[in-house]
Order: C-alpha cells, then sequence, then structure tokens
C-alpha cells in the first residue's frame, strides 16, 4: 500500500521531533505508508527553498504559485509563472486561488487577478493548478469557468457538493485533508461519501489542519495516513482501496507514468 501527501509545506514544518532532519521525517512518514510528497509553494520568497527539497529528495515533487493571502510578496506575471515552472520538479502551478475569509471581497481584485494568470500559466504550460478557496466558492468556479482552467485539484476541500461537482465538471479532483476527521465537518463528510473514488486525493497540508488524533500537536505528511483512513471508514471502503485509487488519481493528474518508483531523472 502507498499513500501520497498531495499537499504539504515542507520548508514549514516542524522537524523538532524528527532531529531538524528532513530525511527523518519523511522516513517516519514512510512507517506509514506515505511514500511521496507535493511539497506546495505559497509565496516565491520561499520558492527556492520548496524547489530545493525536491531536488534533495526523489520522492518530493514541488509547485510554484502565489496564495491568495500573500499580500507583500512579488505578484509574478504568467511569464515568470512559466519560466518558473520550466523544472522538471515542479508538476504543479499554485497553490492560489481566493480567500474572502482573509481578504474582503470587495478590495480583493488583485486576488482575482492572481488568480487569472496562474490559470493561464497552468493551461500554457500542461502543468495541473492548486487551487485554494476559502468564503469564495461562487467566484472560485465563475472564474475557472471563465478562464477556462483545465486540470487541477481543489485542495483542503471543505465546500459544499455542489461546489465540488462544478469543480468535477471542469475536469477537477478534490482533496481531502484532517478536517474530515474533526468533530464538527458532518457536513463535508456527505460531500466525501458521495465523490467518486476516481476523483479523490488525500493531504495533510501541514503543518497546518492536524487531524484527530492528534489534534494540537503539530502536523505532518504522516498523518495522511490517518486521513485516508478516515475516508475509507466515511465510505465504507478499505483504506488499500482508498490510498490505490489516490495514488493513480496523483499520477494521472500529475501525468506521472504509473506504477513509476521515482520521478524522472533530472538533466
Ligand atoms: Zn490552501
Ligand atoms: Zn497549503
Amino acid at each position: 500500500m502507498q499513500i501520497i501527501d498531495s499537499h504539504c509545506h515542507l520548508d514549514r514544518v516542524d522537524l523538532s521531533a524528527f532531529g531538524g532532519s528532513m530525511e527523518s521525517l519523511l522516513a517516519h512518514a514512510k512507517t506509514l505508508s506515505v511514500e511521496e510528497f507535493l511539497c506546495v509553494c505559497i509565496d516565491l520568497e520561499h520558492f527556492d527553498d520548496v524547489l530545493a527539497i525536491a531536488q534533495k529528495h526523489p520522492e518530493v515533487y514541488a509547485s510554484v504559485g502565489v496564495h491568495p493571502c500573500e499580500l507583500d510578496g512579488k505578484d509574478p506575471s504568467v511569464e515568470e509563472l512559466l519560466t518558473l515552472a520550466d523544472d522538471d520538479n515542479i508538476i504543479a502551478i499554485g497553490e492560489t486561488g481566493l480567500d474572502y475569509f482573509h481578504v474582503q471581497k470587495d478590495g480583493a481584485d488583485w486576488q482575482r487577478e492572481r488568480f487569472r494568470r496562474h490559470i493561464a500559466a497552468s493551461n500554457q504550460s500542461g502543468k495541473p493548478m492548486i487551487i485554494h478557496t476559502r468564503n469564495a466558492k461562487a467566484d472560485t468556479i465563475a472564474i475557472m469557468r471563465e478562464e477556462k482552467a483545465e486540470k487541477g485539484v481543489m485542495h483542503c476541500f471543505s465546500e459544499d457538493w455542489e461546489t465540488a461537482k462544478a469543480a468535477m465538471d471542469l475536469g477537477f479532483y478534490i482533496s481531502f485533508s484532517g478536517i474530515v476527521t474533526f468533530k464538527n465537518a458532518e457536513d463535508l463528510r456527505e460531500v466525501a461519501k458521495k465523490v467518486p473514488l476516481d476523483r479523490i486525493l488525500v493531504e495533510t497540508d501541514s503543518p497546518y489542519l492536524t487531524p484527530v488524533p492528534y489534534r494540537g500537536k503539530p502536523n505532518s505528511p504522516a498523518h495522511t495516513y490517518y486521513v485516508a483512513e478516515k475516508m475509507a471508514e466515511i465510505r465504507g471502503e478499505t483504506i488499500e482501496t482508498i490510498a490505490n485509487a489516490t495514488t493513480h488519481n496523483f499520477n494521472t493528474l500529475f501525468n506521472l507514468a504509473l506504477n513509476l518508483e521515482a520521478k524522472p531523472l533530472k538533466n
């Protein structure tokens, strides 16, 4: 059984429990069958750190993009995103999207513009998008449609079935995080039950969003296991079924050869 953490921020995780060693953190994750990792970029100021982790570890992939809550950093053009994405380690554009929880909708023209540029970079590079959406489901789907977003994943999904359905109709995958383990997430569990097996991914979003039974402790990619376990319980499937399907879906979405042990050799 193999599980992939489709969304984590390895440049921000707390390594103190692992003797300061990324190798130990990754090795620990493997004891829970979590064997590959997509390390997601939030701002360009830390892009080099994200890329360096992927370059150093064959089981780690990376993305490039700017988060909708990033206010101060560099806001890249489509061309700049394409230049940074032109690397075998970079398999996705994001995370990007809309967040009206932290930024007021009325003043968020720049957020919507940023989102549109990322969609253009994704479509032009052929690399799927990682979309973050919070309190902004209608605008998120509307912009995806307007810009003809081609493929990607709605990460850390916490919206309703209509939003999941609209995203899937556009060809997108739905990624579930530790939120499905939270006590008050009954509505989300109903959505998780309905999403077809061939559209599901799992993630930790570590160091954020630690799942039950580790609430209150730092999150790490190993905990993808508990997300997969909960998904299996919710859906009445085995964890092997969830692991196999989500690994297959990850490899399909990101266009990686199936059964590939590690990512392609770098030039
Ligand atoms: Zn996010
Ligand atoms: Zn994230």
